[in-house]
């Protein structure tokens, strides 16, 4: 059986047909700019051995529906369309109210709707990918897959923040944490590959790709994380600032003129690693750049590695003991520099690299990068998809999982 699986963005939607149960990908995709005249879709169709192929469509300023009436025509090319039993959907923000898997109704897709104020960027466009899907595939179950579940089992003391208590009431002001999907995920992984029961493991998981977490992962459950209230807090991220003095909004809206908005829309797109370099969001292109010598590039990438060794070690106050770390995402996966750098500043952890081994895990190539006989050090790559796809089929069929 074959789970659609759709991630839909602001003017993005990301898609793939995958088997729940070995993460066999059939076809997968990604339309971008939906909306605009340059709307495109890419579609990559899975062959034998070294074949399949790519095709691109102009999409002529299309939207959700347009892009999903070309995955269904596609579907149907390939003869796939009757095999697919469901479609998952990840969902960025649940709130409270989801700690596991939904199948959606009218009232799961309301609750998903309250929860737009608390991510006022992702889950309307997680709503329009939902609705296409429902009017595309109207005899399928439609799952929602959320972000924010994995993290519905922090502690109090972990998710609380130190202000009045009428907004943590009323208004939901506490710490929600988001890529649950993907820490789940290479938490799962890690155990494999070490060799251990995830029940027993207590992980520091590290999520760094345009958005960065880290999170504290103990017996499978998560007991801390550096996101809260929406995807901006914690670490320094492509364009996110992470921490700041929450003091900075008045002081700024006073001295600048600026208004909140405009600070909080600074803050999330022109902050970050493109702000401390000068450069560039990309972390592949601040590398080169800082071999090249530039100052700004260098500045960006160690403060990068800084915040995010200060944020592994804050987990590791959420965890007790600590059995091992994790890097994943596009920079966790790929950058040999900040790995190294990061780890460098946790000695006190246990933690020591072996070059050799960091030097060569890039490119996918995953694998154990610590030195022999310290703190185990992984790079696993996630595969949030193949996670949300069996999330899809667990609910549906629990047995099966
Ligand atoms: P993601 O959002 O997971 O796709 O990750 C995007 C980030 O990963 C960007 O900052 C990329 O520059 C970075 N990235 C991807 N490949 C590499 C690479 N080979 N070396 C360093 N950073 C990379």
């Amino acid at each position: 059986m074959w789970t659609l699986v759709l991630n839909s963005g602001s003017s993005s939607l990301k898609f793939a047909v995958l088997d729940p149960a070995s993460g066999e990908t059939r076809l997968s995709g990604l339309a971008e700019r939906l909306g605009a005249e340059a709307a495109s879709m890419r579609l990559d169709v899975a062959g034998p051995g070294e074949g399949g192929r790519r095709q691109t469509h102009a999409l002529n300023g299309g939207s959700y529906a347009e892009a999903m009436r070309l995955v269904l025509a596609e579907l149907e090319t390939l003869g796939l369309r009757s095999e697919v039993r469901a479609v998952g959907h990840r969902v960025v923000h649940g709130g409270s109210r989801f700690s596991a898997p939904a199948t959606i109704t009218p009232e799961v897709l309301g609750a998903i709707r309250d929860c737009v104020p608390l991510a006022p960027l992702h889950n309307p466009a997680n709503i329009a990918g939902i609705e296409a899907a429902m009017n595309a595939f109207p005899e399928l179950p439609q799952v929602a897959v959320f972000d924010t579940a994995f993290h519905q089992t922090l502690p109090e003391v972990a998710y609380r923040y130190a202000v009045p208590e009428a907004w943590f009431t009323q208004h939901g002001v506490r710490r929600y944490g988001f890529h649950g999907i993907s820490h789940s995920f290479v938490a799962g992984e890690a155990a494999r590959m070490l060799g251990r029961p995830l029940s027993g493991l207590n992980l520091i998981t590290a999520h760094l790709g345009n958005g960065c977490s880290v999170c504290a992962v103990a017996g499978g459950r998560s007991v801390g994380t550096s996101m809260g209230l929406t995807p901006l807090e914690g670490l320094v991220m492509g364009t996110r600032s992470g921490d700041v003095d929450p003091g900075l909004h008045d002081y700024l809206a006073r001295v600048s003129g600026l208004t909140l908005t405009q600070i909080t829309a600074a803050l999330n797109r022109e902050s970050g690693l493109l702000a401390l370099s000068g450069l560039t969001n990309d972390m592949r292109e601040l590398e080169e750049a800082a071999a090249r010598g530039h100052v700004g590039a260098r500045l960006a990438v160690e403060i990068f590695a800084y915040r995010l060794a200060q944020g592994m070690a804050s987990m590791a106050v959420a965890l007790g003991r600590v059995d091992g770390v994790v890097f994943t995402g596009g920079i966790g996966e790929n950058s040999a520099s900040v790995r190294a750098a990061t780890l460098a500043r946790l000695p006190f952890l246990g933690l020591e690299l072996d070059v050799a081994a960091n030097a060569a895990a890039v490119h996918g190539q995953g694998g154990s990068i610590g030195a022999p006989d310290r703190l185990p050090a992984l790079v696993v790559n996630t595969n949030e998809e193949w996670m949300i796809a069996r999330e899809t089929a667990g609910l549906l069929t629990p047995t099966a999982q």
